[in-house]
């Protein structure tokens, strides 16, 4: 039994190399507008795209944030599209239905130790810069805080075991909490702030100490920055 598609539009890279460092413009030109596509998108901020992946021989679903419309064509930002790709598919991004901000994965764990440390990083950003609404240096020195912890205690991030305590302002408090993908039974945010936090894991405990002297401007630096730029220690409270 065959399923007769129909290509809808064709999505084109914008940008590449460094200038996508988390997500790459792209532009999407409809080939016509049966559905009325672009009505039906109208004040969503994000959309999902179905496409055709030639190398899995599948359709595959991609979220990507709408930069701008106009006419036929609209421009957004997605990691996901490299090449030039046809489209199958699209509709709205709806905060309710779509997202599900605590689920996880049953390859967590081996993704985690599997992928390599710049990698994981960035995607651990991607899932902090969603929950904090904004790309700013404090979700990625929460992000390294979290990445350092669970290195050192041998979890994931999003291991129901792993705990947090956090004693740090809100854009690091977010950067550690999205990854983790945690509700208030396994992260809670404690006065006074003293840039650090516990974490525990299966009765270990880590306090990770956020580096003073460094100043970031943006999330690429901190990132990018060496580990004593950003964790000026990790003191083990119990074995
Ligand atoms: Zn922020």
């Amino acid at each position: 039994m065959y399923l007769k598609v129909k290509w809808i539009a064709q999505a084109e890279p914008l940008t590449e190399g460094a200038q996508s460092f988390l997500n790459g413009l792209v532009k999407i030109r409809l080939f016509e507008d049966p559905e009325g596509i672009i009505e039906k998108i109208k004040g969503f901020s994000h959309i999902i795209l179905v496409a055709y992946s030639k190398r899995s021989r599948s359709t595959v679903a991609y979220v990507a944030k709408v930069i701008s419309k106009e006419g036929v064509e609209i421009k957004v930002r997605t990691n996901n599209i490299k090449k030039p790709t046809n489209i199958l598919h699209i509709q709205p991004y709806h905060t309710a239905d779509d997202c599900i901000y605590s689920a996880s994965t049953p390859n967590d764990a081996t993704k985690f130790s599997s992928t390599p440390k710049t990698v994981m990083l960035k995607s651990m950003l991607k899932e902090a810069e969603h929950f904090h609404g904004d790309l700013c240096a404090g979700v990625a020195i929460g992000v390294r805080m979290l990445y350092r912890a669970v290195s050192e205690l041998g979890c994931y991030p999003r291991d129901r075991e792993l705990k947090v305590i956090v004693s740090a302002k809100g854009c690091i408090a977010d950067g550690i909490q999205a990854p983790m993908g945690a509700t208030n039974k396994r992260f809670r945010a404690v006065e006074p702030i003293d840039d650090t936090a516990t974490f525990t894991y299966k009765g270990c405990s880590v306090r990770v100490k956020l580096a003073q002297s460094t100043k970031f401007n943006n999330a690429e630096e901190v990132i990018e920055a060496n580990e004593e730029e950003v964790i000026s220690g990790v003191e083990v409270l119990k074995a």
